[in-house]
């Protein structure tokens, strides 16, 4: 029988070229890999947190030397401008490296319980927090690197084996970093990739690992949360949004402008917290219009020098397009003139609308795209109401120059995280919690909430005591009764005597059921 082995292609969407083919591993290959991970699983988990933390070092000095390398493959293969490579792909992980190789054990250090002594004589107890096991993640293309570097390092660090499936749109890079994690020399087993499309990454969570870690769209988020149910295996999704801006009367224009065109074109728009939708004050709506419509002509969004790079491919820019068409079908108009988009690669010219029908994709969908909505509001009230009517709920922001209103309405809003004059950046904030709620999802990165996501904190209890038996082990009889209702009334409300009686009745019976009599 003829085996047919499956490629995915790594394209130039500045120029939609082919620029290299990768084989794609079959199902048996999966579980392969899956088999080295669980036997690297035992050593990597007895290393002290500094011998794992060397591995980390090593592979930071090694990904520091081979940066201007990333940013190139990145400009080819995403279609990156080298700065907001280096910004958002280079720059962050200095730091998130260090952080997670000095911090992880001083966040996992065992913790003691306190156990109440009158109750619990004796005894004593502490939390230790163990590695899950095999983890794999299941990543996204748009963020190639600092996305799963965020969830890699501390996996790892934690003690955790880590399989990581990149997006089918990405494995150049991909491939890259593996070589790095490869140069670092991890143990064998300790980091793999698997390269290919959902396919491989059903195979990879059916595939029998302790946790998933996806970040990608609510489309699939659901899918691989519907396969985990079958064999019970935790999922952790950080999932899409539709962020929504909101501009106050008395915002710093200027600032606004500039940052909300950043947080909406940075990335050609395919940022999980793009800035999607822009509520503005009525009292300021026509300025603020003027000023990022002067601004959004500025961006260079063509050719060979870009601020904003083209779209991946072929169908995230028919998405955008019939995101705009349906807009426009449905009353919306362009600010400005409609620039064509360009016929060479996947380009697409950063966009402003306004007059958008409520019901209309772009305000409730996720575009992933530098195509921007402008909508005016009456009252603050109006537009907290606006941002929050959305089924996601990743990231805001709220611009204003009275800080306090700022905080009064960002306490308002439903999402992971928002921003007060400021956008898009905090996900690289290594030591906050990053992730969403609503159908945004529920998993963590960033900080120790994440780690603690990615270990099971362990119980251990040690009684010390000689006695023969405790209070509430068999035979039930009267002492046991009078031990418990004793300390049930000293505990209730009453009065002083009865509390005290209590407590009498409960020390009596206490050496008699412990076996001590
Ligand atoms: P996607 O859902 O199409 O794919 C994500 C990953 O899942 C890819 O590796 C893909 O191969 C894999 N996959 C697809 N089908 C699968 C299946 N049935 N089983 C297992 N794996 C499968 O998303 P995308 O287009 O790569 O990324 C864009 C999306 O990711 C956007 O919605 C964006 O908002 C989201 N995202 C979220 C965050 C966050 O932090 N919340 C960050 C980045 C991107």
């Amino acid at each position: 029988m003829q085996v047919v082995t499956e490629r995915i292609l790594s394209l130039n969407p500045r120029t939609g070229r082919v620029q290299k083919q990768f084989l794609i591993p079959t199902d048996q290959e999966v579980k392969d890999t899956v088999h080295r991970a669980r036997c690297a699983f035992p050593q990597w988990k007895q290393l002290c947190y500094k011998e794992r933390a060397q591995y980390i070092q090593r592979f930071r000095e090694i990904f520091l030397s081979n940066s201007d390398k990333l940013v190139s493959i990145l400009a080819e293969e995403n279609g990156r401008p080298a700065a907001e490579s280096y910004f958002a792909e280079i720059l962050p992980n200095i730091d998130l490296l260090q952080y997670w190789a000095k911090k992880t054990e001083k966040f996992l250090k065992p913790e003691k319980i306190f156990l109440n002594p009158i109750q619990f004589p004796g005894k004593k107890g502490y939390l230790q927090f163990e590695p899950l096991g095999v983890i794999a993640m299941i990543a996204p293309w748009n963020y190639p690197i600092s996305i799963p570097l965020r969830q890699i390092i501390p996996a790892l660090m934690a003690g955790n084996i880590v399989i990581l499936k990149p997006s089918e749109k990405v494995p150049r890079i991909s491939s890259e970093l593996g070589r790095l994690f490869e140069e670092a020399k991890f143990p064998e087993g300790v980091f793999q990739i698997v390269q290919g499309n959902g396919k491989v990454g059903e195979a990879l969570v059916r595939a029998g690992v302790q946790k998933i870690f996806f970040t990608g769209s609510v489309a699939t988020g659901k899918k691989i949360m519907a396969m985990a149910s079958e064999t019970l295996t935790p999922v952790s999704l950080e999932l899409g949004g539709k962020d929504p801006a909101i501009v106050l009367e008395d915002a710093d224009l200027e600032r606004a402008s500039n940052g909300i065109l950043w947080g909406a074109c940075a990335n050609a728009g395919q940022s999980c917290n793009s800035v999607e939708r822009v509520y503005i004050d009525r009292k300021i709506y026509a300025p603020f219009r003027e000023l990022l419509a002067q601004k959004i002509t500025q961006l260079r969004w063509k050719g060979e020098e870009t601020d904003v790079g083209p779209l991946i491919d072929s169908t995230q820019w028919q998405k955008v397009e019939k995101q705009l068409h349906e807009a426009v079908e449905t009353g919306a108009k362009i600010v400005g003139e409609r620039v064509p988009p360009d016929q060479k690669g996947y380009f697409f010219p950063p966009t402003l609308l306004e007059n958008v029908s409520p019901s209309a994709q772009v305000l409730a969908e996720e575009t992933f795209g530098p195509l921007l909505p402008l909508i005016p509001f009456d009252s603050e009230e109006e537009a907290i109401q606006k941002a929050n009517d959305s089924r996601y709920g990743l990231a805001a922001s709220v611009w204003t120059r009275d800080l306090e209103k700022g905080e009064r309405v960002a306490k308002r809003i439903e999402a992971g995280h928002v921003t007060i004059n400021d956008t898009t950046f905090t996900p690289a904030l290594y030591q906050v919690p990053w992730g969403g709620i609503k159908e945004s999802g529920f998993g963590k990165t960033n900080s120790r909430h994440a780690l603690m996501e990615m270990v099971t904190p362990k119980f251990i209890l040690i009684d010390k005591s000689k006695a023969k038996s405790e209070p509430w082990w068999y035979p039930y009889d009267e002492s046991a009764q009078k031990l418990a209702e004793g300390f049930a009334h000293f505990f209730r409300k009453g009065s002083f005597k009865e509390r005290l009686q209590g407590l009498l009745q409960a020390l009596i019976s206490f050496p008699k059921r412990k076996g001590l009599d």
